[in-house]
């Protein structure tokens, strides 16, 4: 069982904080984009074998810009009834292009609404606001969807604890299933990298951001949205299958420029660059420009660090790890020991970066 992305790279237009791979949308490149994905998922095909697929994540950029036909034919080379979900921007949903998408059998939609504070939307670059936002996820609502995600971002330049607060008091309203939060970081690559000094004076103070993160997990429950990983909240039955997924270790194929990989404890990326990966797949090539495989016990290690983001925790029986390390992240209060599981605190929720910098860093071999 394993799970496939697919990043489509177009977007109207590149935001100042995404530093992931994108390009400006062209119409006339979606057709040639889509029969390199088909080339792509047949050269893979080797790998595969008879191993079924549970779970269909297409992101991006913005995979909507596709439009419903060329996600019907991406769709057709899978056979999987489970979660198939398909990122989507606010300002490109239409009532048409949303029941075009679930009639070619897409069945979950997340909408990178991100805030709804129209200053906040501005100065971040996107192109809808908060009204549109809101009606966004109705269209999609109203189009038979009813699996819908949406994206919010804290700690942003210019955020207030009272305009967090609106942006959550809002959600109650919108027919949603499923909540992602991100914190805004500054990443190579990003406009706002480049920006970084002029923007942090503008930044919520730590405790300020602290104080966004509790309020989202004292009001989230409250609204039905249980959190389930550090930044994922969701009805019951609705965690994210795709997502989950990464959590637990499962493998996944990533088709696309810039997509990663993890497959039989291998790590695979490929190239950033949508000429180059489409030439070298046309050339019967594996488009990749990056692979690892870890050694098993840092294999070990950093699944352990990936596993412990979700609330329920990591089996014991599962990760065999140095009973001093558990001890010591017990003993600073991060996790917390069952005889079959160890988990996380609220301290070591808040920590998580720490904790996870120590449960990868492995002690040293001793000397011969
Ligand atoms: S944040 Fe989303 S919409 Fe904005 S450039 Fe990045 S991928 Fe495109």
């Amino acid at each position: 069982m394993f799970s496939v992305y697919i990043h489509v790279p177009f977007c109207t237009k590149k935001c100042p904080y995404c530093h992931f791979f994108v390009t400006p949308n062209d119409l006339s490149s979606h057709a040639r984009f889509v029969a390199a994905l088909r080339k792509e998922w047949e050269l893979v095909q080797t790998l595969v074998k008879d191993a079924s697929v549970v779970s269909l994540y297409l992101g991006g950029g913005t995979p909507s810009l596709l439009g419903p036909s060329h996600i019907q034919e991406i769709l057709s080379w899978f056979s999987t009834q489970g979660e198939k979900t398909l990122e989507v921007n606010p300002d490109d949903v239409t009532a048409e292009k949303m029941r075009g998408f679930k009639e070619v059998g897409i069945n979950r939609i997340s909408l990178g609404l991100q805030s709804l504070d129209n200053s906040l939307l501005k100065s971040l670059g996107r192109l809808h606001t908060a009204e549109k936002g809101i009606e966004a996820v109705q269209t999609t609502f109203q189009a038979g969807i009813e699996n819908i995600s949406i994206d919010l971002m804290y700690d942003l330049p210019g955020q207030t604890l009272q305009s967090w607060q609106r942006t959550l008091e809002k959600l109650p309203d919108l027919p949603i299933t499923h909540l992602s939060l991100y914190n805004l970081t500054f990443e190579p690559g990003a406009v706002f990298f480049k920006k970084q000094k002029q923007l942090s004076p503008l930044l919520p103070s730590p405790e300020e951001s602290l104080k966004m993160l509790e309020m989202a997990c004292m009001l989230l429950p409250t609204m039905g949205l249980e959190r389930y990983e550090i930044s994922a909240f969701a009805k019951p039955l609705f965690q994210s299958q795709h997502n989950t997924g990464y959590w637990i270790g499962r493998p996944f194929l990533g088709l696309g420029p810039s997509a990663f990989s993890f497959w039989k404890g291998k790590r695979f990326r490929n190239i950033c660059h949508l000429k180059k990966w489409e030439e070298l797949i046309l050339q019967n090539n594996l488009p990749r420009d990056f692979e690892e495989q870890l050694p098993p016990l840092a294999s070990l290690h950093e699944r352990l660090a990936v596993r412990l983001r979700m609330l329920e925790g990591a089996p014991r029986a599962e990760f065999p790890v140095d009973k001093a390390l558990i001890d010591r992240l017990e003993a600073k209060g991060w996790i917390v020991q069952t005889p079959t599981s160890i988990s996380l605190t609220e301290t070591g929720r808040l920590f998580y970066d720490s904790v996870a910098a120590e449960v990868i860093m492995l002690p040293e071999a001793p000397s011969s």
